[in-house]
């Protein structure tokens, strides 16, 4: 069922420290259904280690491909995290929509979709950007009513939690990595004015374009076709590829070009082996700028995160390819994210040739 991760995929080393236990979430219930096997034992087996070396939290036992793929496949084709930065998938009218169905779907004994939708409902509850007193309590009760299945409650009290739904909380499922935070940190690092390219991996939808916009700057996104994480594939329906801007040119990693800045948001956690990504699919980049969840900050790690990073294993990376950590990360407020910018270390020698040259 697993195969067993002997050497840290960072560093190699063998030495580890603490166990960290994964929190339950609709993955271990997916591989629960995959492997046919209980959810805790799955958990269990797919505990996390912290490297003594590096600092990095990986998987003690990890899943064979046949079995990921079904994840992203068959149990969650669709991306959620990406197709929610769409302005559809939030607000009064979605939760609206989201109470009614699943009203609906357990008066008809459908759990599997009564479910679905209470999750739903859940997320864009605990998304909303208001802090008001009132409407914490009412959110409190109301997700109680809804776990327990009190769909009289529910009945009666959506429409007038609906009204307090207003926007997204910066940086929650249903805004994406953009943020005047992430936009002033990025004016002190970089030069947008000798920045020709910019490229995201991983999810189309929930980066930052908007910033790299200019006259003067190329867009793309880098399919690189992880097998850990969704597809991004026009042909799949309901694909997060499908709503991205078409001013941005997809590539396929074979086509890669130079390019100068290459964000990775919440992706790194995904890759079995970072390093192949960096120096095979990866090449001639100037800046990276890379997003993580932290573990110091969010105090849980996921079971379909194959690894979990912090500063300390984003100094390794960066030295072992060549790069220097611009300052320190940039913790991304009321979030459990951070922001870390790598810039290749032949910069400062390449910015004097540039300028020799222009003499
Ligand atoms: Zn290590």
């Amino acid at each position: 069922m697993f195969k067993i991760i002997k050497n840290c995929p960072l560093c190699g080393s063998v030495k580890r420290s603490e166990v960290i236990k994964n929190s339950k979430n609709i993955y271990s219930y997916f591989l629960s259904r995959i492997l046919n096997l209980r959810e805790n034992f799955i958990l269990r087996n797919m505990e996390n280690y912290k490297c003594k070396k590096c600092k990095l939290i990986y998987k003690k036992k990890w899943l064979y491909p046949k079995f990921v793929e079904k994840i992203y496949k068959d149990y969650q084709p669709t991306h959620p995290g990406g197709l929610n930065t769409l302005k559809k998938n939030f607000g009064k009218k979605k939760f609206i929509e989201l109470a009614k169905k699943y009203i609906y779907f357990h008066s008809k004994k459908k759990y599997e979709f009564s479910d679905r939708a209470k999750r739903e409902i859940i997320k864009i509850l605990n998304s909303t950007n208001n802090n008001k007193n009132n409407y914490i309590k009412f959110k409190k009760k109301f997700i109680e009513k809804l776990v327990n299945n009190d769909v009289e409650y529910i009945r009666n009290n959506y429409s007038a939690l609906s009204n307090l739904i207003d926007r997204p909380k910066t940086y929650s499922q249903f805004s994406g990595f953009k943020s005047h935070e992430i936009s002033s940190y990025l004016n002190k690092v970089v030069n947008l004015k000798s920045i020709n390219s910019y490229a995201e991996v991983g999810c189309p939808l929930w980066g930052n374009y908007n910033y790299f916009k200019k006259p003067w700057i190329r867009q793309y996104f880098v399919n690189t076709n992880e097998k850990n994480f969704w597809k991004t594939d026009k042909k799949i329906s309901n694909n997060c590829l499908k709503y991205l801007s078409k001013r941005i040119k997809v590539l396929n990693k074979k086509k890669l070009k130079q390019i100068d800045f290459v964000g990775i948001y919440n992706f790194l956690d995904h890759l079995e082996n970072p390093l192949k990504f960096f120096k095979k699919e990866f090449k001639d980049i100037r800046f990276y700028g890379i997003i993580c969840e932290d573990f110091d900050l969010s105090k849980k790690i996921d079971c379909q995160h194959f690894s979990s990073w912090n500063y300390k294993s984003l100094i390794f990376l960066s030295k072992k390819i060549g790069y220097t950590i611009y300052h320190k990360p940039l913790e991304l407020s009321n979030s459990i994210y951070k922001l870390y910018i790598l810039k290749k270390n032949d910069e400062k020698i390449k910015d004097l040739k540039r300028i020799i040259k222009n003499v």
